[in-house]
């Protein structure tokens, strides 16, 4: 028989098994010799100058294979494969790896959209978490659409009006309910054919979401697959859910992870759209938006033509990216 081989995306991840999704397939795959030479273990015993010296010589990401990524495989033969080659990646989205060194842990990679979840009440919403989120899709390129769920808890129109600074300044925005059935048709033709990920806090609503727009899917409420668990890379539980109407969704829940982990302070103004206008037009060509004079965001502030919550954020994130 004829070795089938071909091209797929990672969809899970588990216990070193990589599950690759091809057009009428998944394959569980191993990793290669070569890629598996790349794998990092950032726990390994901090410090000791062996650690140090491998660090250099070695790529600082802790494995080789994220979700997402597109890659060639061997084999296939009864659902069994080797993954050779990862495929160039249009996006990842990182975070520093458990323990101590300062190594990249690649979460998902080649992600369509970016859909921050956050509901009206319990919990309310908190802003600063969602302009980090946004700041992260904007850094990698990626599209955001927001989902406000929970909308039975409050009006449409209070939602509305909390979230015109978001739509204003050119994020889409989608309320939602899973009681009252609102916005559903048109969060199922958000996702379809697109890699999509979830991100908020725990409780928003992410899995009752994804259980309502396919009900086969049972996952237990609180319990959507992870792209990240807190605990060690190597234990995580990690997939990319397949919509009947085409289309994949995952989570990355986690509130600690939304970190633009190696981002320069300089390049955090561009990850705000509303300030495109205004940069530039500073005093000082290497204005930090913070103190100084003459400092055209500032400026926009107090014409309100930049929102307060938005620019709190940029400080923030400015201070702790
Ligand atoms: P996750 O942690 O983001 O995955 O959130 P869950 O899906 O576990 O939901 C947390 C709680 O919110 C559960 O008790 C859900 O039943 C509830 N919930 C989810 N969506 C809605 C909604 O649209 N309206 C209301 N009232 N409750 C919701
Ligand atoms: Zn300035």
């Amino acid at each position: 028989m004829a070795k089938s081989s071909g091209e797929g995306t990672v969809i899970r991840q588990y216990l070193g098994h990589y599950f690759v999704s091809t057009v009428d397939n998944e394959v569980d795959c191993a990793l290669s010799t070569k890629l598996r030479k790349q794998l990092q273990y950032p726990e390994a015993s901090p410090g000791s100058r062996r650690n140090r010296v491998q660090s250099v010589r070695r790529p600082k990401v802790v494995d080789p294979v994220a979700i997402g990524d597109r890659v060639i495989f061997d084999g296939g033969n009864q659902g069994k494969g080797m993954i050779l080659e990862v495929l160039p990646r249009r996006n990842k989205i990182s975070r520093q790896a458990s323990g101590s060194s300062r190594k990249e842990q690649i979460l998902a990679a080649n992600i369509d959209q970016v859909v921050p979840v956050f509901s009206a009440s319990e919990p309310a919403p908190n802003w600063h978490l969602l302009d980090r989120m946004l700041a992260i899709a904007e850094w990698q390129q990626i599209p955001a659409t927001i989902c406000f769920n929970k909308i039975d808890l409050t009006s449409e129109d209070s939602a509305k009006q909390v979230m015109a600074t978001y739509r204003n300044i050119g994020y889409p925005v989608m309320l939602t309910s899973i009681i009252t059935d609102l916005g559903k048709e048109s969060f199922k033709s958000t996702l379809k054919n697109e890699i999509s990920l979830f991100m908020g806090p725990s409780g928003v609503g992410k899995s009752s979401l994804l259980n309502w727009l396919q009900p086969g899917l049972q996952l237990r409420t609180g319990e959507i697959s992870q792209v990240s668990g807190e605990g060690k890379h190597t234990t995580s539980h990690t997939e990319l859910v397949e919509l009947d109407g085409g289309g994949f969704v995952g989570d990355l829940p986690g509130v600690k992870e939304y970190h633009l982990w190696g981002i320069d302070a300089e390049d955090i103004p561009d990850l705000f759209r509303e300030f495109q206008p205004f940069l530039g037009r500073c005093r000082f060509r290497d204005c930090s938006h913070i103190h100084e004079p003459e400092c055209a965001i500032r400026e926009a502030l107090a014409d309100e033509e930049i929102s307060q919550s938005r620019y709190d954020s940029y400080t923030r994130l400015r201070k702790k990216p």
